[in-house]
């Protein structure tokens, strides 16, 4: 018996934005069930629809698996680089062409396209089509009077030597390939046993006037010539592979002279929001339309008028009347960046779909990819709690994976339950691994932080402040007392009341004995600072609270925030003092 063929998977973005989350799903369950198999996962750049697919897309797509930590064995080449944008030595190369199998875009392989259309065009299997929209249009309007879905099928009288001339003459027009007029079957590893019937089955277009192939081709071709034996992707694509099966039945291997493979097939379900509308990108849209009418914005002035005099650079570039297009049609997308800045001088949060949401908003990779897996899939196990095993690493993963623990429903995104997940990947880091992973990630989104308190003051109250992160974004909330200039935050009055004035001012007391003390501390790190205060509550037989409180407040303003030693030491002796003082002086 001929050994089976080592298993390839491939993950095949259209690159028209960054990747979608359920995208990285998919991916992540291609790359566990290669590695499962001791097979490869490649990857391949969809890029044949010109007007929407691009290069930066593309970039983005590569950078968003490499964040994550899918890598893949065959595969556009990409470094990855340090986030100073400096490649790191050795460099982590992803990718390569071990095979030689040609360009993973689609773009440039468009002579292999040609030559396997040009096959079918000579075997009559495939052909040029020249109807005019307004024919197209009779059609359908026959179509929809007759109460039937309209099916392209070749005209009865059609003239094959006539399109073949005007053809051969370069007259653009679409090819489209002829259905065999047969059912199609086929049984999906997920949802089982397929049949689609013949009239169902149109003669779609496999080249489009513009020389491109369509998507259905496309992928045909490369899933042959690139091995392709199992096929996993989104379930919006189930209706797409009883034609990509009609066209794989009709094609030969030009290298091989074998008929084309079938591989497996495996339909992911779609991810749902938790209202069950499928997620995706236009939820962000729709977050900032409800924020608008809320606030009653019904127009690009009542935006600068709420932005007060910040600047939004990418949202004050839009065309003008682009906004209240964009205010009344729910179908409608404002450009990434302009929608951000509105978003931030309207103050509401967009909600995170692609990978690079989650990134931004300060998500660990290792949290996402756990999380995603269990979109549709689980292990089936129970932890040492008794309770459904959720937590585990891509090793479990790779270990665990298969086909019959997917699930046929839709997933619900649950973002209560990945934030959990983030906040306990967090808590798992050593405060140095926190350190590198915040300062990697604050120098790309939160570079005010990382300036105004940088990563060695942060080192001082690290192990104060990560387990309650939820996100790494939460540092600048947690740190945002040192970030304001010593004389420019304001008290809370009744903090003050309460911790400073009560009892005759006994909180103003306590700050005048300890500012001397802090003054001559010999070194101003967190354990002295609470060696100091513990002295002092023994000394004066003051109870813990009625020294941290009135410091609290002095420093930050505020009776809440990190413990109090790793307060002082964030903000260091000259700040801690002039602090205490501007207290003393503006409040008592
Ligand atoms: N380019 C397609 C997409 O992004 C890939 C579909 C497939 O995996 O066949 O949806």
């Amino acid at each position: 018996m001929p050994s089976s063929p080592p298993v390839i998977t491939r993950f095949a973005p259209s690159p028209t934005g960054h990747l979608h989350i359920g995208g990285a799903r998919t991916a992540l369950f291609c790359w566990a069930y290669a590695k499962r198999h001791n097979g490869s996962f490649l990857l391949r750049i969809e890029d044949t629809d010109q007007k929407r697919s691009s290069e930066a897309a593309s970039r983005g797509i590569l950078e968003d698996l490499a964040w994550l930590g899918i890598d893949w064995d065959e595969g556009p080449v990409f470094k990855r680089e340090n986030a100073d944008g400096t490649v790191n030595t050795p460099p982590t190369t992803l990718g390569g062409n071990p095979r030689e199998i040609g360009s993973f875009y689609q773009s440039e392989r468009r002579d292999i396209y040609d030559t396997y259309i040009n096959w079918l065009v000579e075997r009559d299997l495939a052909y040029p089509a020249f109807d005019t929209p307004e024919e197209l249009t009779v059609r359908r309007q026959l179509a929809e009077k007759e109460k039937r879905t309209f099916v392209y099928r070749r005209a009865a009288d059609y003239n094959r030597d006539a399109v073949l001339s005007r053809m051969n003459a370069g007259e653009p027009c679409p090819i489209r390939f002829k259905m065999p007029g047969t059912p199609i079957s086929f049984t999906d590893e997920v949802l089982g046993e397929i049949t689609v019937s013949a009239d169902e089955l149109d003669d779609f277009v496999i080249r489009k006037a513009d020389g491109f192939p369509t998507y259905h081709f496309a992928v045909v071709i490369d899933d042959e010539l690139m091995g392709t034996t199992h096929i996993m992707r989104g379930q919006e694509h189930l209706n797409n592979t009883p034609r990509h099966i009609a066209l794989m039945k009709a094609l030969v291997n030009q290298t091989t002279n074998q008929p084309f493979r079938i591989p497996k097939f495996a339909h992911l379900t779609v991810i749902a929001n938790q209202d069950n509308s499928k997620m995706s990108k236009r939820d962000r849209d729709k977050a900032a339309r409800a924020k608008c009418r809320e606030l009653n914005i019904k127009a690009v002035t009542d935006v600068s008028a709420k932005a007060g005099t910040k600047p939004l650079p990418h949202f004050d570039a839009l065309p003008p009347g682009d906004f209240e297009q964009w205010l009344g049609d729910k179908t409608r997308q404002l450009e990434t960046h302009a929608l951000e800045d509105l978003a931030t001088a309207i103050g509401v949060e967009l909600p995170e779909i692609a990978v690079d949401d989650f990134r931004r908003s300060g998500y660990l990779p290792e949290a996402v990819l756990n999380y995603i897996a269990l979109l549709g899939w689980n292990p089936g196990e129970k932890g040492p709690d008794g309770k459904d095993l959720e937590r585990f690493d891509t090793a479990y993963l790779v270990e665990k994976f298969s086909f019959d623990r997917v699930g046929k429903s839709a997933s619900k995104f649950d973002r209560a339950k990945l934030i959990a997940f983030n906040q306990d990947a967090i808590a798992k880091l050593t405060d140095d691994q926190f350190l590198s992973r915040w300062e990697i990630w604050a120098t790309r989104d939160d570079r005010e932080t990382l300036g105004r308190v940088g990563v060695s003051r942060l080192r001082l109250v690290v192990g104060a402040i990560k387990g309650r992160c939820r996100t790494l974004k939460d540092v600048r909330s947690l740190v945002s007392f040192a970030m304001i200039d010593d004389g420019a935050y304001a008290f809370n009055a009744k903090d003050v009341e309460k911790h400073l004035k009560a009892d005759d001012g006994a909180g103003f007391e306590t700050l005048r004995a300890l500012a001397p003390k802090l003054q001559a501390l010999p070194a101003f790190d967190v354990a002295s600072i609470d060696a100091l205060l513990d002295a002092h509550a023994t000394q004066t037989g003051l109870g813990m609270g009625k020294i941290a409180q009135p410091l609290r407040v002095a420093v930050t303003g505020a009776a809440v925030s990190p413990p109090l030693g790793a307060t002082l030491a964030i903000l260091g002796r000259d700040s801690s003092l002039a602090r205490i003082r501007r207290c003393i002086d503006a409040q008592a």
